[in-house]
């Protein structure tokens, strides 16, 4: 079978490998689309990953082989799953907090997303594979996965009727956030980036407000959006860590600031800590997505409760992974969601 191999920066392979073998319990799928996450692009273009690797984990497809053990599951099937399985019994499980577990990040579908056929191991078929829903079609099951992660994030924020929230970045993440927002019962909705397609996108996508940080003044239009009241959530999906300095300080009291970008080790930012006693504020980090965030992802894309279709700018081929991730780094690039397909 074929993959696109990512051996280092710049060096992504479309080459032949074997196609992975199953035991009992666990299913081959044939890989239909393939979400290109932001995460996806972070480690091939800052080499944060040593290759030879198959990057890729938003993957779709169908049932082409089964093992023993399966009867929940049909060959023929078009399934998504999520790629890390948490153990349920230690203790950060117990607590409820499976994206901490020791075994999540050591899970793994083989040999990854951007494969012709995809090992799915017994765990994730016991816990993370969903049938997708008729009606759906495999680029928009791709979704489930991100929009699963923002859920995720979302419960975090607690957002209720007729709060004020701004997102920190329109990208495919923020973009995403922001719709969602907007459907758990926020009242304003703003979204900030330095891309005037991608602010024209977010609109385009239901998200009333938008600020390009690079012309206007951020704090003032949040002042007149809210009259005054100020922002009861923060939401960062932009890799630019200053921006949690931003975020602290453009806060409403009693306001929640979510964390959700892959900021590095050591990057420190300077913040008003009195505002924490004073103003009762938080600043939560969220991280990836727990099997119980799927069912809801998927409830929303199938009753399009949010434009997941838009979303998708550009579709490539397989073999063309390289060029793709080459064009979601692109700064000035016009791109939201890219799928690559078998
Ligand atoms: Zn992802
Ligand atoms: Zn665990």
């Amino acid at each position: 079978m074929k993959a696109s191999i990512y051996y280092e920066k710049g060096d992504i392979r479309y080459e032949e490998i074997s196609v992975p073998e199953i035991g009992d319990g666990e299913i081959l799928m044939e890989m239909e689309a393939c979400g290109l996450c932001g995460t996806d692009i972070h480690k091939a273009q800052d080499g944060t990953v040593k290759g030879p690797v198959v990057l890729g984990h938003e993957a779709v497809g169908k049932i082409v082989k089964k093992g023993k053990n399966t009867d929940r599951f049909n060959i023929g099937d078009r399934i998504i799953t999520a790629i890390h399985v948490p153990c349920f019994t230690c203790h950060y499980c117990n607590k409820g907090q499976y994206t901490l577990c020791g075994q999540f990040k050591n899970t793994n579908i083989e040999p990854g997303g951007f494969a012709e056929y995809i090992r799915i191991p017994e765990e994730h078929v016991k816990h993370l594979v969903h049938i997708v829903p008729d009606g759906v079609s495999v680029e928009e099951a791709t979704l489930a996965e991100p929009v699963a992660c923002c859920i995720h994030g979302l419960k975090a924020a607690d957002i209720q009727t007729g709060d004020s929230v701004m997102v920190m970045g329109a990208g495919q993440i923020g973009s995403i956030h922001g719709q969602l927002a907007k459907l758990k019962g926020a009242d304003k909705v703003i979204i900030t980036d330095i891309s005037e397609f991608k602010l024209r996108k977010a609109k385009e996508l239901g998200v009333e407000y938008t600020v390009n940080v690079l012309n206007e003044n951020l704090g003032e239009r949040v002042n007149e959006i809210t009259r005054g009241k100020g922002l009861d959530i923060i939401i960062i999906a932009a890799g630019n860590f200053s921006l949690l300095a931003e975020a602290v300080s453009l806060l409403g009291r009693g306001g929640k600031i979510i964390v959700f970008s892959p900021f590095d080790k050591d990057n420190m930012v300077e913040i008003d800590a009195g505002r924490f006693f004073r103003d009762e504020i938080s600043i939560i980090g969220t991280y990836s997505v727990t099997p119980y965030d799927f069912p809801e992802a998927m409830d929303i894309i199938e009753k399009k409760k949010i434009n997941i279709k838009d979303m998708i700018t550009h579709t490539f081929p397989l073999e063309k992974l390289k060029e793709a991730i080459e064009l979601a780094a692109d700064p000035g690039n016009e791109s939201l969601k890219i799928i690559i397909t078998a």
